[in-house]
């Protein structure tokens, strides 16, 4: 299915939730969120293991497994377009119901960022490894090296290096954009940036979380986004709710956006309303950049009620339950876009 391909729907026909009620009747579980279109294989694979009672963080990283291997997708995992100096840098994070959680940044040479992100949740002290430390953990625990620049991606990163303009295209799949594309940004058109961050609410009513990227096409050497960040990119409470991000993620890192939205519901806002009150900060801090990027925030609550908001259009989110397996529009703070 194309992003276009989406069921579009209002914050306003979701269901509201103003308190977190233990034993809501109208609660929707398990269901698993994610971000993009992309995100409906990964919530088939996860639903597998949360329709047969399984744990939502089996869940979650089984999910982020599939995008991860999917060559097709060039912004997360294999196949992931490269830094600017042509590697294929890996940043993902994993945060389970007890508030444990993993993370591992510009990892290189391993598929699935998530598994090892995992097992630094469960075989560490520590929460953190980066780069060649990650690499090591990863060897040493049975993972297997290989590339992961595939041609397709070569052949776009050696594209760039002719004009080597670093500058991230918001969501270019949105249809209008795909009409006049720049080429000032990225010669042949191709999605510089995208993430899939995956929420799940099992049927023990736990929740886990989990985030994997290759990060911004053709970023600095050494570069993280907020993908990986506990907090930025991903956060999950389990008394209250999970949300994680895509987009621009230095923006999303300056706002601690993934708690921010965690805590919003705290609050008593719904998921969606959290979604919309982390982007309005962000558009308020700088209005001027905001304009220019795209950052979408999903969130799924206790009650499994669930819902994003995005800076600009074109932001989805795929979403699987029982009933449903659906590709969403997010709502959207800006309705003109940037020229
Ligand atoms: N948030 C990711 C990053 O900044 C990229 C994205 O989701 O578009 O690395």
């Amino acid at each position: 299915m194309r992003r276009r391909d989406f069921i579009r729907t209002s914050s306003l026909a979701l269901p509201v939730v103003h308190s977190i009620k233990k034993d809501d009747p109208s609660a929707e579980f398990p269901v698993v969120v994610s971000t993009w279109d992309f995100g409906k294989a990964a919530n088939a694979a996860a639903w597998k293991i949360l329709s047969a009672g399984g744990k939502a963080i089996d869940a979650i990283e089984t999910g982020a497994r599939v995008t991860e291997a999917d060559q097709s997708n060039k912004t997360v995992g294999v196949g992931g377009y490269p830094d600017r100096d042509g590697h294929v840098t890996l940043d993902a994070c994993i945060m389970d119901e007890h508030g444990n959680c993993g993370s591992v940044m510009c990892l290189e040479d391993i598929m699935h960022p998530i598994s090892v992100a995992r097992k630094v949740m469960e075989k560490t002290p520590h929460v953190i490894l980066v780069g060649q430390g990650a690499l090591q953990f990863a060897l040493q625990n049975g993972f297997t090296r290989q590339n992961l620049l595939t041609p397709d991606s070569e052949a776009a990163w050696k594209e760039w290096l002719k004009k080597a303009n670093y500058k991230p295209v918001i969501n270019i799949e949105n249809s209008s954009y795909q009409q006049t594309p720049s080429t000032d940004h990225f010669p042949g058109s191709i999605d510089n940036h995208d993430t899939i961050g995956i929420l799940a609410l099992d049927a023990s009513r736990n929740l886990s979380g989990g985030c994997t990227t290759s990060g911004m096409a053709f970023k600095m050497h050494g570069r993280v986004g907020d993908s990986p960040v506990i907090g930025a990119g991903l956060f999950v409470d389990n008394e209250v709710g999970a949300a994680t991000s895509t987009g621009v993620g230095e923006e999303v890192i300056k706002c601690v956006g993934s708690h921010l939205v965690v805590e919003l519901m705290r609050q008593g806002f719904t998921a969606p309303k959290a979604c919309k009150k982390a982007v309005e900060r962000i558009a308020q801090r700088n209005p001027q950049k905001a304009r220019e990027i795209q950052i979408g925030f999903l969130a799924l609550d206790k009650q499994g009620n669930y819902g994003a908001y995005a800076l600009q259009n074109g932001f989805t989110y795929s979403v699987k339950t029982k009933d449903k397996e659906m590709v969403v529009e997010s709502d959207y703070h800006f309705t003109i876009r940037p020229r």
